[in-house]
């Protein structure tokens, strides 16, 4: 029947259930399951089922608002920093869910890494679980279900999302039509994740950070003063990136303007929720493109440790780039290392100065390099 649903590939089970929910939903679920197995998908399309007339046909004013996270009835709630606070859930679930809907019909809300969820921002949701109104479905979504809150997870419903194979992910891209060898390295350079593989092979300046990667390790073979160079590359990049993602806000926010070019003053508060969660996105964009250039430098080392190793050149991820490791295994797996931990620090403290950590990073990894 309904078609918004087809977009989510290689997860059966989950979808079929969802579609039956759809027609008469609970008022509250979980998605659980691994980074990058379509659960933002999914979110999307039961949001546009629960929303459009016709229960998700993937093509009306609702469906394609709700797909593109721009529909005033759905509110969206994500981590700022580490963890979502409690202002979040106040704001944005709280004040709106007993409240008459923007527009006629149900009110969404979506929880996106439920298990950032701080005990103070669980305890206001858990009150809205406790009394939820009729016309509203909370959809909350964790690729660590076990570290929500069991009160919270009790009062959902839990669909469950699976890992996706790496042979279905390049399947997937090719049908979207990227080509075979375009497709098994954007699977392979994110590690699978189909979301972020489909953005890498469609963007033009997807692979940036891997060629700021490459100069980065370039810099740093050269020793001590290299680092302080590799950290100015990839910082360079960063604001390439976060640049462009500023101008995708004027587009955005293009579609609720009037013909004087003004917004629409009926869109207010949709307009508000879009800029916010732009500027939330700004803010992450240096650290999330970070992040990516260490991923990138230590998937060029992995393939240096197996190439000395005498591994087949066809399980590289890189399989583009006919580099010729410079160091033996030994040298470039204590590098690999240096740049993980520093990949770790990243990850659990998002209050860290980028430039320190990216210098420490590479001055520690030139070192194991050269030892
Ligand atoms: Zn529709």
């Amino acid at each position: 029947m309904s078609d918004v649903f087809d977009r989510v590939p290689g997860q059966g089970a989950a979808i079929s259930y969802l579609r039956q929910a759809a027609l008469r939903p609970h008022h509250a679920y979980v998605f659980a399951g691994p980074e990058g197995s379509g659960k933002a998908l999914a979110m999307r399309a039961f949001a546009a089922a629960l929303l459009c007339e016709q229960g998700g046909c993937g093509t009306c004013r609702a469906c394609t608002l709700a797909l593109d996270d721009r529909h005033p009835n759905v509110f969206i709630v994500e981590p700022e920093g580490r963890d979502i606070h409690v202002e979040a859930v106040r704001d944005d679930i709280w004040h709106n869910v007993y409240r008459t809907s923007p527009e006629a019909g149900r009110k969404v809300f979506l929880v996106r890494e439920a298990d950032r969820l701080n005990p103070a921002a669980a305890d206001v949701l858990l009150k809205v679980l406790e009394e939820p109104p009729g016309d509203a479905v909370l959809i909350l979504s964790s690729a660590r279900p076990h570290e929500m809150a069991e009160t919270v997870m009790s009062r959902c419903h839990t669909v469950t999302f699976l890992p996706l194979a790496e042979d279905f992910v390049v399947r997937a891209l090719e049908e979207d039509g990227v080509s075979a060898e375009e497709a098994l390295l954007a699977t392979r350079l994110t590690g699978g994740n189909l979301g972020r593989a489909r953005r890498l092979a469609r963007d033009e300046d997807g692979l940036s950070f891997r060629d700021a990667a490459a100069e980065a390790l370039g810099y740093v073979m050269q020793g001590p003063d290299g680092a302080f160079a590799a950290a100015e590359v990839v910082l360079k990049a960063a604001g390439e990136y976060r640049k462009a993602l500023k101008k995708g806000l004027d587009r955005d926010l293009e579609s609720f303007r009037g013909e004087d070019g003004r917004p629409d003053e009926a869109y207010r508060g949709i307009i508000n929720r879009v800029e916010a969660r732009h500027r939330r996105r700004e803010r992450r964009a240096e650290h999330d493109y970070v992040d990516w250039v260490l991923l990138a430098v230590s998937a060029m080392l992995r393939d240096d440790v197996m190439l000395a190793l005498g591994g087949d050149p066809d399980w590289r991820v890189n399989l583009d780039l006919d580099r010729e490791p410079h160091v033996g295994a030994v040298r470039a797996a204590r590098g690999f290392g240096a740049v993980e931990r520093a990949r770790a620090s990243l990850a659990e403290e998002t209050n860290l100065n980028t430039r320190l950590v990216l210098e420490q990073a590479f001055l520690e990894t030139g070192r194991a390099l050269a030892a």
